[in-house]
């Protein structure tokens, strides 16, 4: 794995972004954000599952002034994702928002965009310059959409830079996976910035978490990305779900169990698979970095995941209890999730 880009730090509210930071876990609210009680409650079940900064839609002045309230009822940062209506923005500032989302494809006159930086600067909140691939600004024409990308958010870049502003984070964003690679890698040497990377519109939880695995894990493989979200028709507690399993499958951060399961063969004696569900269920409730094993037999199973912490190598009607990859103790299988789950907590 290749060692971190290191960027410049921002602060969204009181989380670091980039400065070697470990890298942060975002999502956006799939409420009406005019809609304050519902708003809160879903950011309040996000950072119950780890989402670190949260994003919300600003299609209007009354999303732009509801963030005043919605930032009463939650601790998490706020970041206002703005389009086409640079007043929105400001209006945004004015409610608290601690990080702005501006896309250059529909916000990207001098003059509007002098307006909000000057207002940013003085409230210390960074801009992410958000490229989508769908949305291009109309005056660059390159030959590659992933140059395209690059070439808005560097005409953006220059622009705050030349209004002395530097509080900047950059984002380039497409449906293609490899498309978004070549263009984030394209950016990584040209710019001391924070990266915020994901795959946008990557699809339902199934087909967009593999997409953003592969374009994210990727990346950052490459030790390019400072935040991710991954952006899923789901739930939102989903894309956190997935970032920091992404996360975890490179050692990039710990955060709550690992679950190690086999893939099951005609060795297996029990229903390994909704076994391993109903584990992956549980497990989502615990919080501490302990790898826990369900195996399909008692012949591989301790074997095969000789680094979890606890685990179950099942036989028929009864499992192995093996902790370390050593074998503790004999369970009967109407104890399996009670007896697995005690030794998670006490691990
Ligand atoms: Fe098959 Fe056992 Fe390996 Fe599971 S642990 S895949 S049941 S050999």
């Amino acid at each position: 794995m290749n060692s971190r880009r290191v960027s410049k730090p921002i602060q969204i509210g009181r989380v670091t972004i980039g400065g070697g930071a470990p890298i942060v876990v975002q999502s956006m609210t799939k409420t009406d954000t005019r809609d304050i009680m519902s708003t809160v409650t879903q950011i309040k079940e996000l950072e119950e599952c780890g989402c670190q900064v949260i994003r919300v839609a600003v299609p209007d002045a009354e999303s732009a002034q509801a963030i005043k309230a919605i930032k009463q009822g939650v601790s998490l940062p706020i970041v206002a994702d703005i389009h086409f209506d640079y007043w929105l923005a400001l209006m945004a500032l004015e409610a608290g928002a601690d990080g702005l989302r501006l896309n250059p494809g529909n916000i990207s006159q001098p003059k509007k965009v002098s307006i909000i930086a000057q207002a940013a600067k003085e409230r210390g909140v960074p801009i992410r310059i958000g490229v989508n691939a769908g949305s291009l600004p109309k005056t660059v024409s390159k030959s590659t959409i992933a140059e395209q990308m690059v070439d808005a958010a560097l005409n953006q870049i220059s622009l705050l830079e030349s209004l002395d502003f530097d509080l900047i984070k950059v984002s380039l964003k497409a449906f293609d996976v490899p498309t978004t690679i070549e263009a984030y890698q394209s950016i990584a040497s040209k710019i001391p910035y924070p990266l915020h990377i994901g795959i946008t519109e990557s699809g339902t939880r199934r087909r967009g978490v593999i997409r953003s695995a592969v374009g994210i894990g990727t990346l950052l493989y490459q030790g390019i990305g400072d935040t991710i979200r991954v952006s899923l028709t789901a739930h939102p507690r989903e894309e956190v779900i997935a970032a920091y399993e992404i996360l975890k499958s490179l050692n990039l951060r710990q955060h709550g169990p690992v679950l190690v399961s086999c893939p099951s063969c005609s060795r297996a004696e029990v229903d390994i698979i909704k076994l391993a569900e109903k584990v992956e269920e549980k497990l989502l409730k615990i919080t501490k970095p302990v790898r826990v094993a369900v195996m399909g037999c008692v012949v591989n199973g301790p074997g095969e995941a000789k680094d979890a912490d606890v685990g179950l190598a099942c036989g028929k009607g009864k499992a192995i209890l093996f902790k370390k990859g050593k074998k503790v103790g004999v369970i009967k299988e109407k104890d399996f999730i009670t007896t697995l789950m005690r030794e998670v907590e006490r691990f």
